[in-house]
C-alpha cells in the first residue's frame, strides 16, 4: 500500500515536472512564433566563411560552437536567446572584430562538422590555383612556387561573406581629410594582423598609429588589397572603392576611425 502510494505520489510528481516542461518549451515556441518580425530570424547576419544558403545554413546548424572555438581571433560569436529562430547560430560582428585570416586556411570551415560552413569551394580554388602555379614545373623543390602559399591565398580570396560599401557622407577620404593616431579608442580589444607584414603576429587595433595625409585606412590594412579596394583618386578628390575580390572579411570596418564606421559590411544574401 505504501509502496502504491509512493508510486502515485513520484507519478504525480513527474507529470507535474514534464507538464512544466511542455508549458515552458511551448511559451518557447509561441514566442519564437509570435515574436516581432525582427526577433523571429536575424536577417542581417553576417555569416562565417563559406555559409551555405542562409535558411538551410539555420536549420543545418547544430549551434556546436566549434567555429567559435577555433577561431584564433575569436571572431565568430554565437547568437544571444534574444535572435529568436537564429538563437545560438554564428555571426562575426565585424566593427568588433573582423575576420582577418589569421588562421591561414579557414579553420572555421574546417572544423564544422555539418558542412552548413561549406568547403568544398575552397578547395577547388586551391587545388585550381596551385594547378596553374606549379604548371610546366618539373621538380617542384627547386622553383619558388611554394603550393601551401599558393592555396591559401587562393583559399582566402575565395571567400564570399559580405561586400563592403562606403558611406560617402562620413568616409574622411571622401571629405579629403587625413587621419592621425589611433583609429579606435583604449578600450577597443579588436586585434588583427598587418597584411603589408608578412612576419607580423596579431597586433591590438588600439596599440597600432596612423598618420596619413588622406585617410586611406580601408585600403592599407584590407589582407586581401588591391584585388578588393583601392582608393581613386579624380583631381585631387579620393574615394575608397570597393572592388570584385572584396570577401567581407570587415578589417576595414574594424578599422575605420569614424566614430560610426564609414564602410560597413553588406552580407551576401545567397
Ligand atoms: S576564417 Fe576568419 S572567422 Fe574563420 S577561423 Fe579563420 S580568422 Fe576566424
Ligand atoms: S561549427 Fe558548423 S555546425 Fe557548429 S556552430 Fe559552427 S557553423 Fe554551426
Ligand atoms: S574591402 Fe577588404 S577589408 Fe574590407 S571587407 Fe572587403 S576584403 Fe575585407
Amino acid at each position: 500500500m505504501a509502496k502504491k502510494e509512493i508510486g502515485r505520489r513520484e507519478f504525480i510528481k513527474t507529470g507535474s515536472i514534464a507538464a512544466g516542461v511542455l508549458a515552458v518549451a511551448g511559451i518557447g515556441v509561441k514566442y519564437l512564433d509570435k515574436a516581432p518580425s525582427g526577433t523571429q530570424r536575424r536577417q542581417d547576419f553576417l555569416r562565417p566563411p563559406g555559409a551555405i544558403n542562409e535558411v538551410e545554413f539555420m536549420y543545418g546548424c547544430i549551434k556546436c560552437g566549434l567555429c567559435v572555438q577555433i577561431c584564433p581571433v575569436q571572431a565568430i560569436k554565437l547568437a544571444g536567446v534574444h535572435e529568436g529562430l537564429s538563437y545560438g547560430t554564428p555571426y562575426i560582428d565585424v566593427r568588433n572584430q573582423a575576420c582577418d585570416f589569421s588562421c591561414d586556411a579557414l579553420q572555421c570551415v574546417e572544423t564544422c562538422p555539418t558542412a552548413v560552413l561549406n568547403f568544398v569551394q575552397f578547395k577547388e580554388a586551391g587545388l585550381k590555383a596551385v594547378e596553374k602555379a606549379t604548371e610546366g614545373i618539373v621538380d617542384l623543390r627547386n622553383s619558388k612556387v611554394n603550393p601551401f602559399e599558393v592555396q591559401k591565398v587562393a583559399m582566402k580570396e575565395a571567400v564570399k561573406m559580405g561586400v563592403a560599401k562606403v558611406n560617402e557622407q562620413s568616409c574622411l577620404a571622401v571629405l579629403g581629410k587625413g587621419f592621425k593616431g589611433t583609429p579606435r579608442d583604449e578600450s577597443f580589444n579588436g586585434i588583427y594582423r598587418q597584411p603589408y607584414d608578412e612576419n607580423a603576429g596579431v597586433i591590438f587595433v588600439k596599440d597600432k598609429t596612423f598618420d596619413r595625409k588622406i585617410c586611406d585606412l580601408c585600403v592599407t590594412e584590407c589582407p586581401i588589397g588591391e584585388k578588393a579596394i583601392v582608393l581613386e583618386e579624380n583631381n585631387a578628390s579620393f574615394k575608397p572603392k570597393v572592388l570584385e575580390g572584396c570577401t567581407g572579411c570587415g578589417v576595414c570596418v574594424m578599422v575605420c576611425p569614424t566614430q560610426k564606421p564609414s564602410i560597413i559590411v553588406e552580407p551576401i544574401k545567397s
